[in-house]
Protein backbone atom coordinates (compact mmCIF):
# COMPACT_ATOMS: atom_id res chain seq x y z
CA UNK A 1 0.00 0.00 0.00
CA UNK A 2 0.90 3.42 -0.74
CA UNK A 3 1.95 6.03 2.21
CA UNK A 4 0.36 8.97 0.67
CA UNK A 5 -2.91 10.43 2.20
CA UNK A 6 -6.78 10.14 -0.43
CA UNK A 7 -6.55 13.19 -1.09
CA UNK A 8 -3.05 13.49 -2.46
CA UNK A 9 -3.69 10.18 -4.57
CA UNK A 10 -6.13 11.97 -6.47
CA UNK A 11 -4.64 14.43 -7.20
CA UNK A 12 -2.00 12.18 -8.43
CA UNK A 13 -4.53 10.50 -10.90
CA UNK A 14 -5.91 14.04 -12.14
CA UNK A 15 -2.11 14.32 -13.17
CA UNK A 16 -1.48 11.03 -14.66
CA UNK A 17 -4.27 11.24 -17.01
CA UNK A 18 -3.97 14.39 -17.96
CA UNK A 19 -0.36 13.76 -19.04
CA UNK A 20 -0.96 10.81 -20.08
CA UNK A 21 -4.18 11.99 -22.64
CA UNK A 22 -5.93 9.38 -21.08
CA UNK A 23 -9.82 9.72 -21.64
CA UNK A 24 -11.46 10.53 -18.01
CA UNK A 25 -13.88 7.67 -18.10
CA UNK A 26 -14.43 6.25 -14.44
CA UNK A 27 -12.78 2.56 -15.44
CA UNK A 28 -9.41 4.70 -16.63
CA UNK A 29 -9.86 6.94 -12.74
CA UNK A 30 -9.96 3.80 -11.07
CA UNK A 31 -6.85 2.34 -13.05
CA UNK A 32 -4.75 4.58 -12.53
CA UNK A 33 -5.77 5.58 -8.84
CA UNK A 34 -5.08 1.68 -7.98
CA UNK A 35 -2.01 1.75 -9.74
CA UNK A 36 -0.70 5.11 -7.71
CA UNK A 37 -1.87 3.88 -4.12
CA UNK A 38 -0.54 0.55 -4.81
CA UNK A 39 -4.30 -1.45 -4.67
CA UNK A 40 -4.02 -4.97 -7.11
CA UNK A 41 -5.60 -4.20 -10.00
CA UNK A 42 -9.44 -5.83 -10.67
CA UNK A 43 -10.67 -6.71 -13.80
CA UNK A 44 -14.08 -6.03 -14.52
CA UNK A 45 -16.34 -8.19 -15.21
CA UNK A 46 -17.40 -7.97 -18.84
CA UNK A 47 -21.07 -9.32 -18.96
CA UNK A 48 -21.82 -7.09 -21.99
CA UNK A 49 -19.62 -9.03 -23.92
CA UNK A 50 -20.61 -12.09 -22.56
CA UNK A 51 -23.81 -11.72 -22.93
CA UNK A 52 -23.26 -11.59 -26.99
CA UNK A 53 -21.54 -14.69 -26.82
CA UNK A 54 -24.10 -16.23 -24.88
CA UNK A 55 -26.89 -15.02 -27.42
CA UNK A 56 -24.77 -16.33 -30.52
CA UNK A 57 -24.56 -19.91 -28.95
CA UNK A 58 -27.32 -22.38 -30.87
CA UNK A 59 -29.94 -23.41 -28.44
CA UNK A 60 -31.47 -26.46 -30.44
CA UNK A 61 -31.70 -29.12 -27.96
CA UNK A 62 -33.10 -28.94 -24.20
CA UNK A 63 -29.72 -29.18 -23.12
CA UNK A 64 -28.42 -26.75 -24.77
CA UNK A 65 -31.43 -24.49 -24.37
CA UNK A 66 -30.30 -25.50 -20.11
CA UNK A 67 -26.87 -24.67 -20.15
CA UNK A 68 -27.34 -21.32 -22.01
CA UNK A 69 -30.12 -20.31 -19.52
CA UNK A 70 -27.63 -21.14 -16.68
CA UNK A 71 -24.72 -19.22 -18.49
CA UNK A 72 -27.06 -16.04 -18.48
CA UNK A 73 -27.51 -16.57 -14.70
CA UNK A 74 -24.07 -16.38 -13.77
CA UNK A 75 -23.22 -13.62 -16.42
CA UNK A 76 -26.27 -11.56 -14.73
CA UNK A 77 -24.63 -12.40 -11.40
CA UNK A 78 -20.99 -12.14 -12.15
CA UNK A 79 -20.36 -15.22 -11.09
CA UNK A 80 -16.72 -16.29 -12.96
CA UNK A 81 -17.41 -20.41 -11.60
CA UNK A 82 -20.78 -20.13 -13.19
CA UNK A 83 -19.51 -19.18 -16.45
CA UNK A 84 -17.10 -21.79 -16.37
CA UNK A 85 -19.64 -24.30 -15.54
CA UNK A 86 -22.22 -23.76 -18.10
CA UNK A 87 -19.68 -23.34 -20.75
CA UNK A 88 -18.55 -27.11 -20.04
CA UNK A 89 -21.71 -28.98 -19.73
CA UNK A 90 -22.52 -26.62 -22.99
CA UNK A 91 -19.77 -27.98 -25.19
CA UNK A 92 -20.91 -31.69 -23.76
CA UNK A 93 -24.39 -31.38 -25.50
CA UNK A 94 -23.11 -31.33 -29.10
CA UNK A 95 -25.41 -32.89 -31.08
CA UNK A 96 -23.65 -35.69 -33.15
CA UNK A 97 -23.98 -36.28 -36.60
CA UNK A 98 -24.52 -33.34 -38.34
CA UNK A 99 -21.59 -30.54 -39.00
CA UNK A 100 -23.49 -27.42 -38.16
CA UNK A 101 -23.84 -27.52 -34.83
CA UNK A 102 -20.51 -29.79 -34.03
CA UNK A 103 -19.66 -27.62 -30.76
CA UNK A 104 -17.86 -24.56 -30.42
CA UNK A 105 -14.28 -24.94 -31.12
CA UNK A 106 -14.74 -27.89 -34.09
CA UNK A 107 -16.71 -26.38 -36.18
CA UNK A 108 -14.36 -24.75 -38.57
CA UNK A 109 -12.76 -27.60 -39.13
CA UNK A 110 -15.40 -29.81 -40.91
CA UNK A 111 -16.29 -26.81 -43.56
CA UNK A 112 -13.34 -25.04 -44.58
CA UNK A 113 -11.61 -28.37 -45.80
CA UNK A 114 -14.31 -29.02 -48.62
CA UNK A 115 -14.43 -32.49 -50.29
CA UNK A 116 -12.74 -34.89 -52.50
CA UNK A 117 -9.69 -36.33 -52.25
CA UNK A 118 -9.09 -35.10 -48.52
CA UNK A 119 -12.60 -36.05 -47.71
CA UNK A 120 -11.29 -39.71 -48.56
CA UNK A 121 -8.58 -39.25 -46.56
CA UNK A 122 -10.49 -38.16 -43.64
CA UNK A 123 -12.55 -40.88 -43.80
CA UNK A 124 -9.77 -43.69 -44.14
CA UNK A 125 -7.98 -41.95 -41.25
CA UNK A 126 -11.03 -42.27 -39.24
CA UNK A 127 -11.23 -46.05 -39.96
CA UNK A 128 -7.76 -46.75 -38.93
CA UNK A 129 -8.49 -45.15 -35.86
CA UNK A 130 -11.47 -47.16 -35.11
CA UNK A 131 -9.61 -50.63 -36.47
CA UNK A 132 -6.81 -49.29 -33.86
CA UNK A 133 -9.12 -48.46 -30.93
CA UNK A 134 -10.83 -52.26 -32.04
CA UNK A 135 -8.08 -54.28 -31.50
CA UNK A 136 -6.81 -52.54 -28.78
CA UNK A 137 -10.26 -53.05 -26.61
CA UNK A 138 -9.54 -56.77 -25.28
CA UNK A 139 -6.62 -55.03 -23.21
CA UNK A 140 -9.14 -52.36 -21.88
CA UNK A 141 -11.75 -55.64 -20.04
CA UNK A 142 -15.06 -55.69 -20.11
CA UNK A 143 -15.58 -54.23 -16.34
CA UNK A 144 -17.09 -50.76 -16.91
CA UNK A 145 -20.46 -51.03 -19.00
CA UNK A 146 -20.67 -47.62 -20.18
CA UNK A 147 -17.21 -47.30 -21.63
CA UNK A 148 -17.90 -50.27 -23.45
CA UNK A 149 -21.20 -48.56 -24.84
CA UNK A 150 -19.11 -45.56 -25.47
CA UNK A 151 -16.66 -47.56 -27.29
CA UNK A 152 -19.12 -49.30 -29.35
CA UNK A 153 -20.68 -45.42 -30.34
CA UNK A 154 -17.41 -44.25 -31.17
CA UNK A 155 -16.66 -47.00 -33.78
CA UNK A 156 -19.74 -47.03 -35.45
CA UNK A 157 -19.70 -43.30 -35.69
CA UNK A 158 -15.84 -44.15 -36.80
CA UNK A 159 -16.75 -46.37 -39.50
CA UNK A 160 -19.77 -44.63 -40.76
CA UNK A 161 -19.35 -42.95 -44.48
CA UNK A 162 -19.08 -39.66 -44.50
CA UNK A 163 -18.79 -38.97 -40.69
CA UNK A 164 -18.30 -35.67 -39.77
CA UNK A 165 -14.98 -34.88 -38.50
CA UNK A 166 -16.14 -32.72 -35.98
CA UNK A 167 -18.32 -34.84 -34.48
CA UNK A 168 -15.41 -37.94 -34.39
CA UNK A 169 -13.05 -35.45 -32.64
CA UNK A 170 -15.51 -34.35 -29.87
CA UNK A 171 -15.77 -38.13 -29.25
CA UNK A 172 -12.42 -39.13 -29.34
CA UNK A 173 -11.89 -36.55 -26.85
CA UNK A 174 -15.03 -38.12 -24.88
CA UNK A 175 -13.35 -41.62 -25.11
CA UNK A 176 -9.52 -40.84 -24.68
CA UNK A 177 -10.94 -39.05 -21.21
CA UNK A 178 -11.78 -42.44 -20.36
CA UNK A 179 -9.41 -44.63 -21.63
CA UNK A 180 -6.87 -43.06 -19.13
CA UNK A 181 -8.77 -44.45 -16.59
CA UNK A 182 -9.35 -47.86 -18.17
CA UNK A 183 -5.94 -48.52 -18.89
CA UNK A 184 -4.92 -46.85 -15.18
CA UNK A 185 -7.32 -49.95 -13.72
CA UNK A 186 -5.89 -52.51 -16.21
CA UNK A 187 -2.26 -51.93 -14.76
CA UNK A 188 -3.73 -51.91 -11.18
CA UNK A 189 -5.48 -54.67 -11.86
CA UNK A 190 -2.42 -56.87 -13.14
CA UNK A 191 -0.09 -55.22 -10.44
CA UNK A 192 -2.85 -56.43 -7.77
CA UNK A 193 -2.77 -60.28 -9.26
CA UNK A 194 0.61 -60.52 -9.63
CA UNK A 195 0.89 -59.69 -5.84
CA UNK A 196 -1.87 -62.17 -5.19
CA UNK A 197 -0.05 -64.46 -6.87
CA UNK A 198 3.09 -63.91 -5.16
CA UNK A 199 1.24 -64.81 -1.77
CA UNK A 200 -0.09 -68.07 -2.89
CA UNK A 201 3.17 -69.22 -3.87
CA UNK A 202 4.98 -68.13 -0.49
CA UNK A 203 2.14 -69.95 1.21
CA UNK A 204 1.94 -72.68 -0.66
CA UNK A 205 5.88 -73.13 -0.31
CA UNK A 206 5.08 -72.64 3.37
CA UNK A 207 2.61 -75.42 3.79
CA UNK A 208 4.38 -77.89 1.62
CA UNK A 209 6.45 -80.74 3.44
CA UNK A 210 10.41 -80.46 3.65
CA UNK A 211 10.78 -81.01 0.26
CA UNK A 212 13.89 -80.03 -2.14
CA UNK A 213 11.84 -80.64 -4.67
CA UNK A 214 8.85 -78.83 -3.49
CA UNK A 215 11.50 -75.66 -2.88
CA UNK A 216 12.96 -75.11 -5.77
CA UNK A 217 9.83 -75.81 -7.64
CA UNK A 218 8.78 -72.53 -5.19
CA UNK A 219 11.54 -70.56 -6.26
CA UNK A 220 11.35 -71.15 -9.62
CA UNK A 221 7.69 -69.79 -9.68
CA UNK A 222 8.15 -67.26 -7.90
CA UNK A 223 10.88 -66.07 -10.11
CA UNK A 224 8.86 -66.92 -13.15
CA UNK A 225 6.06 -64.38 -11.33
CA UNK A 226 8.57 -61.88 -11.79
CA UNK A 227 7.34 -58.76 -13.93
CA UNK A 228 7.69 -58.28 -17.10
CA UNK A 229 5.36 -61.39 -17.84
CA UNK A 230 4.87 -63.00 -21.36
CA UNK A 231 2.24 -65.13 -22.29
CA UNK A 232 5.19 -68.12 -22.02
CA UNK A 233 6.39 -66.99 -18.74
CA UNK A 234 3.00 -67.17 -17.76
CA UNK A 235 2.79 -71.10 -19.15
CA UNK A 236 5.52 -72.54 -17.60
CA UNK A 237 4.23 -71.23 -14.28
CA UNK A 238 1.16 -72.87 -14.56
CA UNK A 239 2.72 -75.49 -15.61
CA UNK A 240 5.07 -75.29 -12.50
CA UNK A 241 2.00 -75.17 -10.35
CA UNK A 242 0.03 -78.01 -11.55
CA UNK A 243 3.06 -80.06 -10.97
CA UNK A 244 3.22 -78.21 -7.20
CA UNK A 245 -0.58 -79.54 -6.61
CA UNK A 246 -0.36 -82.90 -7.99
CA UNK A 247 2.44 -83.37 -5.39
CA UNK A 248 0.79 -81.74 -2.60
CA UNK A 249 -2.64 -83.57 -3.22
CA UNK A 250 -0.74 -87.17 -2.74
CA UNK A 251 1.48 -86.30 -0.31
CA UNK A 252 -1.11 -84.93 1.61
CA UNK A 253 -3.64 -88.11 0.99
CA UNK A 254 -0.63 -90.68 2.43
CA UNK A 255 0.74 -88.75 4.96
CA UNK A 256 -2.62 -88.34 6.45
CA UNK A 257 -3.22 -92.18 6.33
CA UNK A 258 -0.17 -92.63 8.03
CA UNK A 259 -0.81 -90.41 10.83
CA UNK A 260 -4.50 -91.27 11.20
CA UNK A 261 -3.18 -94.86 11.60
CA UNK A 262 -0.64 -93.83 14.48
CA UNK A 263 -3.34 -92.09 15.77
CA UNK A 264 -5.33 -94.69 16.39
CA UNK A 265 -2.92 -97.13 17.86
CA UNK A 266 -1.77 -95.06 19.98
CA UNK A 267 -5.48 -94.71 21.30
CA UNK A 268 -5.57 -98.26 21.54
CA UNK A 269 -2.27 -98.42 23.49
CA UNK A 270 -3.58 -95.88 26.11
CA UNK A 271 -6.43 -98.07 26.78
CA UNK A 272 -4.61 -100.84 27.06
CA UNK A 273 -2.24 -99.43 29.77
CA UNK A 274 -5.30 -98.14 31.82
CA UNK A 275 -6.98 -101.84 31.26
CA UNK A 276 -3.46 -102.98 33.15
CA UNK A 277 -3.65 -100.58 35.76
CA UNK A 278 -7.28 -101.38 36.57
CA UNK A 279 -6.80 -104.78 36.89
CA UNK A 280 -3.30 -104.81 38.99
CA UNK A 281 -5.17 -101.86 41.31
CA UNK A 282 -8.50 -104.44 41.80
CA UNK A 283 -5.91 -107.34 42.41
CA UNK A 284 -3.93 -105.01 44.99
CA UNK A 285 -7.45 -103.98 46.32
CA UNK A 286 -7.62 -108.12 47.38
CA UNK A 287 -4.12 -109.18 48.19
CA UNK A 288 -4.47 -105.93 51.14
CA UNK A 289 -7.61 -107.60 52.01
CA UNK A 290 -6.28 -111.17 52.21
CA UNK A 291 -3.25 -109.71 54.15
CA UNK A 292 -5.57 -108.53 56.60
CA UNK A 293 -7.16 -111.79 56.63
CA UNK A 294 -3.98 -113.75 57.35
CA UNK A 295 -3.25 -110.96 60.38
CA UNK A 296 -6.15 -111.71 62.07
CA UNK A 297 -6.70 -115.46 61.46
CA UNK A 298 -6.46 -117.57 64.95
CA UNK A 299 -5.56 -121.21 63.03
CA UNK A 300 -4.23 -122.30 60.22
CA UNK A 301 -7.68 -123.39 59.03
CA UNK A 302 -8.77 -119.80 58.63
CA UNK A 303 -5.32 -119.28 56.56
CA UNK A 304 -5.66 -121.95 53.99
CA UNK A 305 -8.79 -120.48 52.18
CA UNK A 306 -6.93 -117.17 52.04
CA UNK A 307 -3.70 -118.67 50.65
CA UNK A 308 -5.43 -120.22 48.01
CA UNK A 309 -7.07 -117.27 46.79
CA UNK A 310 -3.61 -115.08 47.10
CA UNK A 311 -2.12 -117.73 44.91
CA UNK A 312 -4.98 -117.74 42.62
CA UNK A 313 -4.61 -113.87 42.53
CA UNK A 314 -1.08 -113.80 41.64
CA UNK A 315 -1.45 -116.04 39.15
CA UNK A 316 -3.82 -114.40 36.57
CA UNK A 317 -1.95 -111.02 37.60
CA UNK A 318 1.10 -112.60 35.78
CA UNK A 319 -0.84 -114.21 33.07
CA UNK A 320 -2.61 -110.54 32.32
CA UNK A 321 0.67 -109.08 32.38
CA UNK A 322 2.06 -111.31 30.07
CA UNK A 323 -0.69 -110.87 27.51
CA UNK A 324 -0.61 -107.17 28.19
CA UNK A 325 3.22 -107.19 27.00
CA UNK A 326 2.73 -108.66 24.56
CA UNK A 327 0.13 -106.85 22.99
CA UNK A 328 2.36 -104.00 24.04
CA UNK A 329 5.17 -105.33 21.79
CA UNK A 330 2.81 -106.42 18.65
CA UNK A 331 2.16 -102.64 18.92
CA UNK A 332 5.18 -101.34 19.34
CA UNK A 333 6.55 -103.03 16.34
CA UNK A 334 3.74 -101.90 14.45
CA UNK A 335 4.42 -98.52 15.83
CA UNK A 336 8.24 -99.30 13.90
CA UNK A 337 6.93 -100.38 10.44
CA UNK A 338 4.45 -96.60 10.43
CA UNK A 339 7.40 -94.82 11.07
CA UNK A 340 9.51 -96.03 8.31
CA UNK A 341 5.89 -95.76 6.08
CA UNK A 342 6.23 -92.36 6.93
CA UNK A 343 10.13 -91.96 6.24
CA UNK A 344 9.44 -94.07 2.73
CA UNK A 345 6.52 -91.18 2.15
CA UNK A 346 9.18 -89.19 0.33
CA UNK A 347 11.34 -91.03 -1.89
CA UNK A 348 7.70 -92.52 -3.44
CA UNK A 349 6.98 -88.91 -3.76
CA UNK A 350 9.98 -88.60 -6.37
CA UNK A 351 8.87 -91.81 -8.01
CA UNK A 352 5.12 -90.25 -8.46
CA UNK A 353 6.69 -87.25 -10.05
CA UNK A 354 6.84 -88.78 -13.25
CA UNK A 355 3.11 -87.73 -13.79
CA UNK A 356 4.36 -84.51 -12.82
CA UNK A 357 5.72 -82.89 -15.69
CA UNK A 358 9.19 -82.05 -14.58
CA UNK A 359 11.67 -84.69 -14.44
CA UNK A 360 13.38 -84.24 -11.07
CA UNK A 361 16.93 -85.12 -11.68
CA UNK A 362 17.80 -82.37 -14.36
CA UNK A 363 15.01 -79.83 -14.13
CA UNK A 364 13.94 -80.49 -17.71
CA UNK A 365 10.33 -81.09 -19.05
CA UNK A 366 9.29 -84.54 -18.72
CA UNK A 367 7.44 -85.98 -21.65
CA UNK A 368 4.32 -85.51 -20.63
CA UNK A 369 5.34 -81.58 -20.28
CA UNK A 370 7.06 -81.52 -23.39
CA UNK A 371 3.98 -82.52 -25.08
CA UNK A 372 1.64 -79.83 -23.80
CA UNK A 373 4.68 -77.41 -24.56
CA UNK A 374 5.20 -78.59 -28.20
CA UNK A 375 1.24 -78.48 -28.24
CA UNK A 376 1.18 -74.65 -28.04
CA UNK A 377 4.10 -74.12 -29.67
CA UNK A 378 2.39 -75.50 -32.94
CA UNK A 379 -0.94 -73.54 -32.40
CA UNK A 380 1.24 -70.64 -32.10
CA UNK A 381 3.45 -71.40 -35.47
CA UNK A 382 0.11 -72.07 -37.30
CA UNK A 383 -1.88 -68.51 -35.58
CA UNK A 384 1.59 -66.31 -36.00
CA UNK A 385 2.63 -68.01 -39.38
CA UNK A 386 6.25 -67.62 -37.31
CA UNK A 387 8.84 -70.68 -37.82
CA UNK A 388 9.59 -73.57 -35.24
CA UNK A 389 12.31 -75.79 -35.10
CA UNK A 390 12.94 -78.51 -33.44
CA UNK A 391 16.18 -80.62 -31.89
CA UNK A 392 16.70 -83.70 -29.97
CA UNK A 393 19.95 -84.42 -28.91
CA UNK A 394 21.72 -88.13 -28.12
CA UNK A 395 24.52 -88.04 -25.60
CA UNK A 396 27.76 -89.84 -27.16
CA UNK A 397 29.04 -93.26 -25.21
CA UNK A 398 27.19 -92.40 -22.24
CA UNK A 399 26.73 -96.01 -21.36
CA UNK A 400 30.99 -96.27 -21.44
CA UNK A 401 30.39 -92.69 -18.92
CA UNK A 402 27.76 -95.01 -16.95
CA UNK A 403 30.18 -98.25 -16.98
CA UNK A 404 33.50 -96.74 -16.14
CA UNK A 405 32.34 -94.00 -13.56
CA UNK A 406 28.66 -95.11 -12.31
CA UNK A 407 25.46 -94.75 -12.26
CA UNK A 408 25.47 -91.73 -10.27
CA UNK A 409 28.27 -90.11 -11.94
CA UNK A 410 26.19 -90.72 -14.57
CA UNK A 411 23.45 -88.55 -13.27
CA UNK A 412 25.28 -85.67 -12.78
CA UNK A 413 26.49 -85.90 -16.57
CA UNK A 414 22.69 -85.52 -17.10
CA UNK A 415 21.71 -82.56 -15.02
CA UNK A 416 25.32 -80.74 -16.15
CA UNK A 417 24.05 -81.15 -19.68
CA UNK A 418 20.54 -79.42 -18.62
CA UNK A 419 22.34 -76.77 -16.56
CA UNK A 420 24.43 -75.70 -19.73
CA UNK A 421 22.20 -75.97 -22.34
CA UNK A 422 19.70 -74.18 -20.19
CA UNK A 423 22.53 -71.32 -19.61
CA UNK A 424 22.89 -70.71 -23.54
CA UNK A 425 19.43 -71.26 -24.67
CA UNK A 426 16.64 -68.11 -25.44
CA UNK A 427 14.12 -67.66 -22.39
CA UNK A 428 11.49 -68.93 -25.12
CA UNK A 429 13.02 -71.63 -26.25
CA UNK A 430 12.24 -75.13 -23.87
CA UNK A 431 14.34 -77.66 -22.69
CA UNK A 432 12.81 -81.43 -22.55
CA UNK A 433 14.43 -84.76 -21.45
CA UNK A 434 13.32 -86.87 -23.77
CA UNK A 435 14.25 -89.92 -22.46
CA UNK A 436 17.10 -91.54 -20.47
CA UNK A 437 20.07 -89.64 -22.25
CA UNK A 438 17.86 -88.12 -25.47
CA UNK A 439 16.68 -84.29 -24.85
CA UNK A 440 14.53 -82.25 -27.03
CA UNK A 441 14.86 -78.42 -27.64
CA UNK A 442 12.01 -76.26 -28.97
CA UNK A 443 13.42 -73.81 -30.62
CA UNK A 444 10.10 -70.88 -31.55
CA UNK A 445 10.26 -68.68 -34.20
CA UNK A 446 13.59 -69.59 -35.63
CA UNK A 447 14.40 -71.47 -39.26
CA UNK A 448 16.36 -74.51 -39.69
CA UNK A 449 19.36 -73.01 -40.39
CA UNK A 450 19.54 -70.78 -37.09
CA UNK A 451 18.18 -74.32 -35.08
CA UNK A 452 21.44 -75.30 -36.19
CA UNK A 453 23.57 -72.98 -35.15
CA UNK A 454 21.86 -72.58 -31.53
CA UNK A 455 22.80 -76.41 -31.62
CA UNK A 456 26.37 -76.11 -32.70
CA UNK A 457 26.72 -73.65 -30.39
CA UNK A 458 25.76 -75.62 -27.19
CA UNK A 459 28.33 -78.05 -28.61
CA UNK A 460 31.05 -75.49 -28.46
CA UNK A 461 29.49 -74.34 -24.96
CA UNK A 462 30.25 -77.53 -23.18
CA UNK A 463 33.83 -77.86 -24.70
CA UNK A 464 34.47 -75.10 -22.88
CA UNK A 465 32.44 -76.16 -19.59
CA UNK A 466 33.46 -79.61 -18.76
CA UNK A 467 31.74 -81.85 -16.30
CA UNK A 468 33.37 -82.93 -13.48
CA UNK A 469 33.78 -85.87 -11.92
CA UNK A 470 35.53 -85.35 -9.05
CA UNK A 471 38.58 -84.15 -9.88
CA UNK A 472 38.02 -85.48 -13.23
CA UNK A 473 37.67 -83.57 -16.16
CA UNK A 474 35.14 -85.15 -19.01
CA UNK A 475 34.44 -83.69 -22.25
CA UNK A 476 30.17 -84.40 -22.99
CA UNK A 477 29.56 -84.35 -26.40
CA UNK A 478 26.05 -85.42 -28.42
CA UNK A 479 24.81 -85.73 -32.03
CA UNK A 480 21.87 -83.91 -32.71
CA UNK A 481 19.37 -83.78 -35.29
CA UNK A 482 17.33 -80.65 -36.57
CA UNK A 483 13.90 -80.52 -38.32
CA UNK A 484 11.65 -77.00 -39.03
CA UNK A 485 8.08 -78.36 -38.19
CA UNK A 486 6.62 -77.96 -41.87
CA UNK A 487 3.12 -76.78 -43.29
CA UNK A 488 0.05 -79.46 -42.22
CA UNK A 489 3.09 -81.55 -39.83
CA UNK A 490 2.46 -82.64 -36.49
CA UNK A 491 4.80 -82.04 -33.90
CA UNK A 492 5.35 -85.53 -33.17
CA UNK A 493 6.26 -86.41 -37.01
CA UNK A 494 8.73 -83.19 -36.80
CA UNK A 495 10.23 -84.82 -33.92
CA UNK A 496 10.55 -88.19 -35.98
CA UNK A 497 12.45 -86.52 -38.36
CA UNK A 498 15.03 -84.75 -36.22
CA UNK A 499 15.33 -87.97 -34.54
CA UNK A 500 16.38 -89.82 -37.53
CA UNK A 501 18.91 -86.66 -38.23
CA UNK A 502 20.47 -87.51 -35.33
CA UNK A 503 20.40 -91.06 -36.19
CA UNK A 504 22.46 -90.11 -39.23
CA UNK A 505 24.84 -87.71 -37.13
CA UNK A 506 25.64 -91.12 -34.75
CA UNK A 507 26.57 -93.03 -38.01
CA UNK A 508 28.54 -90.42 -39.75
CA UNK A 509 31.20 -90.00 -36.59
CA UNK A 510 29.05 -88.71 -33.71
CA UNK A 511 29.73 -85.33 -31.93
CA UNK A 512 28.06 -83.43 -34.87
CA UNK A 513 24.38 -81.45 -35.82
CA UNK A 514 22.81 -82.49 -39.10
CA UNK A 515 19.86 -80.88 -40.33
CA UNK A 516 16.82 -83.41 -41.38
P1 LIG B 1 25.53 -93.70 -28.45
O1 LIG B 1 26.73 -92.85 -28.54
O2 LIG B 1 25.32 -94.55 -29.65
O3 LIG B 1 24.32 -92.92 -28.12
O4 LIG B 1 25.81 -94.70 -27.27
P2 LIG B 1 25.27 -94.61 -25.80
O5 LIG B 1 26.10 -95.45 -24.93
O6 LIG B 1 25.13 -93.20 -25.40
O7 LIG B 1 23.78 -95.13 -25.98
P3 LIG B 1 23.04 -96.39 -25.45
O8 LIG B 1 21.62 -96.24 -25.93
O9 LIG B 1 23.76 -97.62 -25.82
O10 LIG B 1 23.07 -96.27 -23.88
C1 LIG B 1 22.39 -95.29 -23.20
C2 LIG B 1 22.66 -95.46 -21.75
O11 LIG B 1 22.10 -94.44 -20.95
C3 LIG B 1 22.09 -96.76 -21.21
C4 LIG B 1 21.39 -96.38 -19.92
O12 LIG B 1 21.78 -97.18 -18.87
C5 LIG B 1 21.84 -94.99 -19.67
N1 LIG B 1 20.82 -94.20 -18.99
C6 LIG B 1 19.56 -93.98 -19.35
N2 LIG B 1 18.93 -93.20 -18.44
C7 LIG B 1 19.84 -92.92 -17.47
C8 LIG B 1 19.81 -92.16 -16.26
O13 LIG B 1 18.81 -91.57 -15.86
N3 LIG B 1 20.93 -92.09 -15.52
C9 LIG B 1 22.08 -92.74 -15.91
N4 LIG B 1 23.15 -92.62 -15.16
N5 LIG B 1 22.13 -93.47 -17.03
C10 LIG B 1 21.05 -93.56 -17.82
MG1 LIG C 1 20.03 -93.00 -26.65
MG1 LIG D 1 23.58 -92.09 -26.41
Amino acid sequence: MSEKKPFEIARETLKQITSRKLVPTPLNYQTIYNEIAGIPQIQPFPADTLREIAKALPAKTPGQQKQRGLLEYAIDRMNWEGVKTALVAYGGFAPSGSSDSAGLQVSSMSTDKGQGASAAITADFLLQIGRMIEYAQPAMGSDDARFEEQTRDLLRVLKQPGTDVATAKLMLVNYSHRLSFAAEDQAEIKASLLKLLHMVFENIGELSLEEQWLKGQMDALMAAAQPPLSLRRLDDVERRLKDVIFKQKDAKGRAMEAHDEMRQMLATFIERLSEITQSTGSYQERLVENARQIEQAKTIAEIAPVLKEVVGSTRSMAEQSRLAGEQLQAMQERAIETEQELAKLHKELDRVSTLARHDPLTGALNRKGMDEALAKEVSNVHRKDVPLSVALLDIDNFKKLNDSEGHATGDDALAHLASVARECMRPQDTLARYGGEEFVILLPDTPLEQGVEAMTRLQRELTKRFFLAGTQKILITFSAGVAQLAANESGADAIKRADQAMYLAKRAGKNRVLAA
